[in-house]
């Protein structure tokens, strides 16, 4: 049966369920086709999954380390199915919450693949095939794992993060094949559960892309968990067996290391083969879909956002783009802006926003920075954790603030602070003059702004 509606969101990621919640909410008449859950890569295998095995493996560090607090808890002990059952069930809340956003306002989900017939035709495969009718298109079929021609990497002891947060149990032993961001956030959750990891990491860094200094720190904080890290690392090969083994070389060596499952987290390729962009006369970039700022191809009246795009690969850039294309397609004038933060799950966790100090200094900036140790925080101290950095990166002539990167305790729920001083073009005087709780962590933010200034009291000189 044929239907028509103002607008089409192809993807039901939080690029797509968002875009959608909001064109509905501009009284657009609206769609989402989802040819697996709402919710996409983030809250079914994402975001959501990882984090809830985070937040469990936390819990068992702390229970673990009680002693120091002064209580006592012997024993501590995990069982592996019952974290993976509340991983399981905290999605299937928030999968359902995500749903109600649409249907709630009476946007009409239908379940199954689409392909673009023309720029105002979507053709939908699956169990109850339809043909729907659009003036308006976003497409936010977002990204899938990438796997590199390494000979033995379709083997079964590899697993990609899909098959990684569907498992069960918990291995004993796990080597990851990159240290970028999914490779961290792996290595901590086994490491806090008492298991071997090893990263082998091409690039001569971890985290790829971040300040040199954090990632320098969080390298030393892994390792000192121990976990074996090699970077300049080139894989070779797997051999496939009882255990996964990994041949790589490393300093003009030959070397293997093995695991029970090797992790392949080596970056994310778009989903944008067999969805007719050819019909519509859009080109990707190895298979990204470019838009402008106002996050619409060059076809008019056809959006994409999120991972597709390959602007950012993260779940609230893709909700940001979202709102956007929503705007114009309900023929409004939004354009995206602002800097993108990026978190990093890690224990510590990292966040960061804005330009790196390399970065600042090749744009040609006379950069200054700020840096406040975790270890001299108050609230840091109180909790036990006293590992991290606040540092910020400004502009020594404007006083503009380019950068933060903070490696601390709840980081993550830090940044956003950085974000709207950034968003304000707050000068970084004007966030040395805010009044930040005490005793909070977030202190060391107003703490490496009054550095900056060369100003700070509770730095020793
Ligand atoms: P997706 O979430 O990938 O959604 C796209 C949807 O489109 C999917 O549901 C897919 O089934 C559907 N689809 C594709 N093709 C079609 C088609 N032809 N027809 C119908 N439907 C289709 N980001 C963060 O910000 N924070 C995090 O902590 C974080 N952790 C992550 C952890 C892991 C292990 C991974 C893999 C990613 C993580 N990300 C995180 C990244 C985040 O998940 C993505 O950036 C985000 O999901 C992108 O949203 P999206 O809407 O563009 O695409
Ligand atoms: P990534 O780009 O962050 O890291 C991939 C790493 O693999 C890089 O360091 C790269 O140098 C390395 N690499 C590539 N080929 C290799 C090879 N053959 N051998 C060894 N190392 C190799 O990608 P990812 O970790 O797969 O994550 C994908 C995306 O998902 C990220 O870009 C991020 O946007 C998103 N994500 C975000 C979060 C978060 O926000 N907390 C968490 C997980 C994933």
């Amino acid at each position: 049966m044929d239907e028509k509606f103002d607008l089409v969101v192809i993807g039901g990621g939080p690029g797509g369920y968002v875009a959608a919640a909001r064109a509905l909410q501009l009284g657009l008449k609206t769609a989402v086709i989802e040819e697996r859950e709402m919710g996409g890569t983030c809250l079914n295998r994402g975001c959501i999954p990882t984090k809830a095995l985070l937040h469990s493996a936390e819990v068992y560090q702390t229970v673990k380390s009680c002693d120091a607090y002064g209580i006592s808890a012997e024993n501590a002990a995990f069982d592996y199915s019952k974290i993976a059952a509340r991983r399981d069930k905290v999605v299937k809340q928030l999968r359902s919450g995500v749903e109600m956003l649409v249907k709630g306002r009476k946007g009409v989900i239908y379940s199954g693949k689409a392909y673009l017939k023309d720029k105002n035709t979507i053709e939908v495969t699956g169990e109850k095939p339809c043909v729907l009718h659009a003036d308006k298109i976003i497409i936010a079929t977002g990204s899938m794992p990438s796997i590199p021609p390494i000979p033995g990497i379709d083997g079964e002891k590899v697993l990609d993060s899909d098959a990684v947060l569907a498992m069960a149990t918990c291995p004993e032993s796990i080597v990851i094949i990159g240290g970028g961001v999914i490779g961290v956030e792996f290595a901590s959750l086994y490491t806090a559960l008492g298991k071997q990891v090893t990263i082998l990491e091409m690039m001569e860094n971890i985290l790829p892309g971040t300040d040199t200094e954090i990632s320098g720190l969080l390298r030393k904080s892994l390792e000192k968990k121990g976990i074996k890290i090699f970077t300049g690392a080139r894989v070779t090969g797997i051999e496939n067996g009882a255990k996964g083994v990994c041949a790589f070389e490393y300093q003009g060596k030959k070397l293997t290391v093995e695991g029970d499952i090797v992790i392949a987290a080596i970056g994310r390729k778009p989903n944008s083969k067999g969805l007719g962009l050819e019909n519509l006369g859009i080109e990707t970039d190895r298979g990204f879909i470019r838009t402008d700022d106002h996050m619409e191809t060059p076809i008019k009246g056809v959006y994409a956002i999120g991972d597709v795009t390959g602007r950012v690969l993260l779940a609230h850039a893709a909700s940001a783009q979202g709102l956007v294309a929503a705007a114009n397609a309900a023929g409004q004038e939004k354009k995206i802006s602002g800097a993108v933060p990026g978190c990093i799950y890690t224990s510590p966790e990292i966040a960061t926003v804005g330009l790196s100090e390399a970065d600042a200094v090749k744009g040609g900036h006379s950069v200054k920075i700020g840096r406040f140790a975790v270890s001299m925080n108050g609230k840091s101290k109180i909790a036990g954790e006293t590992e991290g950095l606040a540092k910020i990166v400004t502009d020594e002539k404007t006083g503009e603030i380019l950068g933060a990167h903070i490696m601390a305790p709840r980081a993550t729920d830090m940044i956003a602070e950085l974000c709207t001083a950034m968003k304000l073009e707050s000068t970084i005087e004007e966030l040395a003059d805010v009044i930040h709780p005490h005793p909070t962590v977030s202190e060391i933010i107003m703490e490496a702004a009054n550095d900056a200034l060369g100003q700070c009291v509770n730095k020793p000189e």
